[in-house]
């Protein structure tokens, strides 16, 4: 078994052949959105996959296919589901890019291109890790599965069900994706979970026409009050959610994530003046970090009824409606908060009707998992640098397929810097980001086979 000092030489020696591999890898357009590129893009990893040395195969699925290779010679040793996509967002605005998205460029030592950061320079920099393994010592110290989806970008729609039918290929003990961005200081970091999104429509209903707010003031149902009152006792002044069964499903924080919460670092006048705030969502009392990663939220995204034009209309409507969102957290269910909805609109106002429109399921790898201090150890091993611990993200992702479908925990390790521009014009990736990934994803191996 080569040393680790050994393969890092290695991925030195080959930096410049690292960085035209991947301006190769981003110059293949693979936009899902248009369906442009998808089925060679696939095809093209499917090969490279193979000449690894990896049994692979792209599975075919409603969309676009799902690349599945396999390294699993290491019996005994743990097996370690990497996660990738290899679509992109589509380009546009065309005319705000530098430089042409489909011809990366380097510039002040980033490759810009589409699809340099989100996610091609991230997965493929744990392909290069592999790679390195493999070149210089023949063998990798543990088992591999890569997993690289072709509908990231367009909401994952077949992730869930190709990952039900297919849980013996896919099964590992843990799982690790390279995507999103490092910490905007420059730090490292390994997420642990992500919220979940419950979205869902409030309808009140009066008479069935709207009324002269005077000839029936008084005596017609309003329905936009009926909604204002139903919602009052959702979410009180504090900033509290006040239905019942729906913090009492919340993961309390453990002892490692009060910890590491309390690590991060927070400049909040700079977060509040860079969006214009000048003051927080309660309960005032929580923590910043604890808010996103921790506490769920009730919001509402869109209030609808009645009039709204210039001038007054003494009109009193006969419907409304409200769209909103709950994120939810470690403990959480889609199911549970559903039902705890629905229990609580029937009791206060069995008029009003409930449509759910979606949802994600959230995802949390508690902090104490024994894969987290490897990771840790491989990233100060590789960048030396300690990274965060970030408990959840607050944002929503299929996470939940690898820790609630297959049961492992889930881990995302980011290599891409904070400003990748990522959807947007100039997408980037800063070449040393990247080498530090091909070197975090080859630490990986080498601590997670102990
Ligand atoms: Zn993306």
């Amino acid at each position: 078994m080569p040393t680790l000092t050994d393969i890092f030489a290695y991925i030195e020696a080959h930096r410049d052949e690292s960085i035209n591999r991947l301006i190769e890898y981003v110059s293949r357009p693979s936009i899902s959105a248009h369906g442009i590129g998808i089925g060679e893009t696939a095809e093209w990893l499917t090969t490279y996959l193979r000449n690894l040395g990896f049994d692979t195969e792209a599975y075919p699925t409603k969309g676009w296919p799902m690349v599945v290779g396999r390294y699993h010679r290491k019996p005994g040793k743990p097996t370690i589901l990497f996660y990738g996509h290899y679509d992109v967002q589509p380009p546009d605005p065309l005319e705000a890019w530098v430089s042409p998205p489909f011809e990366p460029t380097i510039r002040d030592g980033r490759i810009y291109g589409r699809g340099a950061g989100d996610n091609k320079g991230q997965h493929f920099a744990q392909l290069l890790a592999i790679e390195s393994w493999l070149k210089v010592g023949g063998e990798l110290p543990c088992n591999v599965t890569f997993l690289l989806e072709g509908e990231e970008e367009v909401g994952s729609p077949n992730l869930a069900e190709f990952v039900t039918a297919h849980k013996e290929l896919l099964m590992a003990d843990l799982v690790i994706t390279a995507d999103g961005p490092i910490h905007e200081d420059g730090t490292p970091q390994i997420e642990y979970g992500v919220r979940g999104v419950l979205s869902f429509e409030l309808h009140a209903k009066g008479a069935n026409t709207d009324l002269h707010s005077g000839n029936w003031g008084g005596i017609a149902p309003q329905p936009l009050w009926k909604l204002v009152h139903l919602l009052s006792t959702m979410k009180n002044a504090r900033g509290e959610i006040t239905i019942p069964g729906i913090m009492e499903q919340v993961a309390p924080i453990t002892p490692l994530e009060r910890q590491a919460l309390d690590n991060l670092p927070l400049d909040l006048e700079r977060t509040m003046a860079g969006v214009g705030m000048t003051e927080l969502d309660g309960p005032p009392e929580v923590p910043f970090y604890d808010r996103i990663a921790c506490r769920p939220t009730l919001t509402i995204n869109g209030f609808h009824g009645g009039y709204g034009g210039p001038g007054s209309k003494t009109v009193l409507p006969c419907s409304g409606f409200v769209k909103c969102d709950m994120r939810l957290v470690g403990g959480m269910s889609l199911a549970a908060c559903e039902a705890a909805i629905r229990a609580h609109c029937a009791a206060v106002d069995p008029s009003i009707e409930i449509i759910v429109e979606g949802g994600m399921e959230p995802s949390r790898t508690p902090l104490e998992s024994p894969f987290a201090q490897p990771l840790h150890r491989a990233i100060v091993k590789a960048q030396g640098v300690e990274p965060y611990h970030i408990p959840s993200l607050g944002g929503s992702l299929p996470d939940y397929v690898y820790t609630k479908i297959l049961g492992i925990p889930a881990f995302v390790v980011p290599y891409a810097n904070a400003d990748e521009r990522n959807h947007a014009p100039n997408e980037n990736i800063i070449i040393e980001c990247y080498i530090n990934g091909i070197k975090t994803g080859a630490a990986l191996l080498e601590e997670l086979a102990k």
